[in-house]
């Protein structure tokens, strides 16, 4: 985030990545360089007041930078992860009670339904209410060919990137005001899907469908519902199999290529989400807003 104006075309690391892999989920610390997520840049300006989100995902790259923007606008924020990213979520949760603000953590498994169920209800009660929802927790898989990709994988990728969303947003219905904003997170992959990531590139398509619909379905509650499409940013899901790792040196100047030619950090992405939640956006609901670089969303 920058007060000043600046070239957006240099304005964050824009030199080759080193290559590097981990196994998903990956951990951002491990990262080189660091996602910046926000944690030295990102100031607040009283936007969210006295709300009550729920950010999945919320350990690490947009999620966590969207934890992070939340925070600093004054939110009470709850983060979900899996277990195993204790370390990223950890940070996390001290960079937001720096804030003076709440920060619960709840670990689990968005591909189990009843866990979802759990979340919300521990969102709820841990948080005194609940009136945001950030979903932004992903899988993301490239692999070769449609003969190579498992129906386990199928599964998993459906089940978190979508069917989790169904089962959060139903879970969580009861306890939303009207005044609520729900947040799901698609993709550039939804409009253009790349051959690699067949699955991925379907579930995105699907989550544009169903912020579409749900929209619909809950403008009359006072309920605003959009997502946001990223284009390549440089996270921990990008270098644990979301992309073969031939294509990290180059990430978002040309593996895929951008107009602006570089990869995005999760920082510039964050501010879309406090904009989509805000009442700022009172007028804004069944939209998805791009933050691709320049590559077209239409
Ligand atoms: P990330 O790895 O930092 O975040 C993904 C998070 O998903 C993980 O931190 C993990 O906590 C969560 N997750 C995965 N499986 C889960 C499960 N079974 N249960 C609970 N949580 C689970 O990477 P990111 O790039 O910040 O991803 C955030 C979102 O942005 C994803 O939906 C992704 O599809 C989307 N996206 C990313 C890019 C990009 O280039 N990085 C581009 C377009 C869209
Ligand atoms: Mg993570």
């Amino acid at each position: 985030m920058s007060q000043t104006i600046e070239n957006p075309t240099t304005q964050y690391y824009n030199s080759e990545f080193p290559s590097q892999t981990q196994e998903p989920p990956a951990l951002q610390g491990n990262m080189d360089p660091l996602p910046n997520s926000g944690e030295e840049s990102y100031v607040g300006s009283g936007r969210l007041k006295g709300r009550k989100a729920l950010v999945t995902g919320g350990d690490s790259g947009i999620g966590r930078a969207t934890a992070i923007a939340f925070a600093r606008e004054g939110a009470d924020v709850a983060i979900n992860y899996l277990p195993v990213e204790e370390e990223d979520a950890l940070e996390v949760k001290q960079l937001i009670e720096a804030e003076g603000r709440k920060a619960n953590l709840i670990p689990g498994d968005l591909s189990d339904e009843a866990f979802c169920k759990d979340l919300v209800d521990q969102a709820y009660n841990s948080l005194g209410g609940l009136d945001t929802l950030a979903l932004i927790a992903g899988k993301q898989q490239a692999v070769q060919s449609i003969t190579d990709l498992t129906t386990e994988q199928l599964r998993k990728t459906f089940e978190i990137n979508v069917f989790s969303l169904f089962w959060v947003v139903k879970a969580a219905l009861p306890y939303l005001p009207a005044g609520a904003s729900i947040m799901t997170t698609s993709s550039v992959e939804g409009y253009n899907p790349n051959p690699l990531l067949l699955d991925y590139a379907s579930t995105k398509r699907a989550i544009i469908g169903f912020t579409q619909g749900l929209a619909k379905q809950l403008a009359a509650k006072g309920i605003r519902v959009n997502s946001v499409a990223p284009g390549p940013i440089w996270t921990p899901l990008q270098i644990s199999g979301g992309q073969p790792s031939q294509n990290i040196p180059k990430f978002g100047e040309s593996t895929p290529p951008t107009p602006l030619k570089r990869a995005g950090q999760p920082v510039e992405v964050a501010s879309t989400y406090v904009y989509l939640a805000s009442q700022d956006a009172s007028y804004v609901t069944g939209q998805v807003y791009g933050v691709t670089g320049g590559i077209p969303t239409a």
